[in-house]
């Protein structure tokens, strides 16, 4: 039976997962049979099951099924197990095992393609869901100075804090208080609020200094209200999800294929195709 591998999510129809695995394959000539493969809340356990029983031998999985990716596995990698998420799955025998990529996605984005030292820097991030679950120890493993959570709902950013287990370096704070928090180097938007066509952020302009970078994990239309504040502060640099994207997928190809797929290439190529919003 031929290998397969996929990305579960809903709604998945709009993922670039299937067209980057496809072309790291073709770059280190492995025929990679790769589907999207959209599935409810309710559903994914069968679907996985399904996926498996035909092949299945790893898998991508995206909104909303994170943490019931994390809860499904038998064995975990350290990362998954610190975040409580999982977005990658590799079947070994007749049980999963998971990991998490997102955060050592992000941070090799910002680090090898943005040229962004991360040491000493304080970050803000918004958002306590599974990707930010994921980011949240590879950016304390970076060697940020302080990382301050908030999320909307203020338990969620409370139990991540929790989770990194340490209280030194990690704090949460109520978005409401976000102008009580003075300054950071970096502030990454880690929720799925612009994915509202009428979101906006309206966040204090004190939350901004003179090498502020600002990172949205997501791309394209659902980027665009982060980035427009962001711009309009002032920020020095902007940075959507695209290059994250092909980062995480590279991490989990290699688990997959035992091979580090090049990414620059892959990157440029669907860069062309979706400009950082406020490009010209
Ligand atoms: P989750 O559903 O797990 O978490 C969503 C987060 O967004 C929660 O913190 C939630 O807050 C917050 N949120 C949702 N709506 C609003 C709102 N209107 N105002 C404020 N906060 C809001 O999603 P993920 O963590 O998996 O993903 C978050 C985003 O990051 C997604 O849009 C996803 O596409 C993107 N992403 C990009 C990746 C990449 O490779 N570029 C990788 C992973 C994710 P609350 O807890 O209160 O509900």
């Amino acid at each position: 039976m031929t290998d397969r591998y996929a990305v579960f999510g809903h709604p998945i129809a709009h993922s670039l997962s299937p067209d980057i695995h496809a072309a790291f394959g073709r770059q280190e000539g492995i025929a990679v049979d790769y589907r999207a493969i959209d599935a409810t809340p309710d559903g994914f356990l069968a679907a996985l099951e399904a996926f498996a029983a035909e092949g299945g031998r790893g898998a991508n999985v995206t909104l909303p099924h994170k943490e019931a990716a994390f809860a499904l596995c038998t064995t975990r990698t350290a990362r998954a197990t610190r975040a409580g998420s999982v977005n990658t799955l590799l079947r070994k025998g007749d049980r999963w095992h998971g990991d998490t990529t997102d955060g050592a996605g992000l941070v090799r984005d910002l680090t090898d393609r943005h040229g962004q030292d991360l040491r000493g820097r304080r970050v803000l991030l918004l958002g306590a869901g599974g990707s930010a679950r994921s980011v949240a120890p590879s950016l304390l493993d970076a060697g940020i100075r302080e990382l301050v959570v908030v999320n909307r709902t203020p338990e969620r950013a409370d139990e991540l804090i929790d989770a990194m287990g340490e209280p030194g370096r990690a704090l949460s704070r109520y978005w409401d208080d976000l102008h009580d928090l003075g300054d950071f180097e970096l502030i990454v938007n880690a929720t799925s609020a612009g994915r509202d066509p009428s979101a906006s952020f309206k966040l204090p302009l004190s939350l901004v200094n003179s090498m502020t970078t600002a990172v949205d994990l997501n791309y394209g239309d659902a980027a665009i209200a982060f980035l427009a504040w962001a711009r309009a502060a002032e920020c020095r640099n902007t940075v959507d999800g695209l290059g994250m994207l092909v980062e995480q997928a590279a991490e989990s190809f290699q688990q997959w294929h035992e091979v580090r797929p090049d990414t620059d290439a892959v990157y440029a190529g669907l860069r062309g195709n979706h400009r950082l919003t406020g490009e010209e």
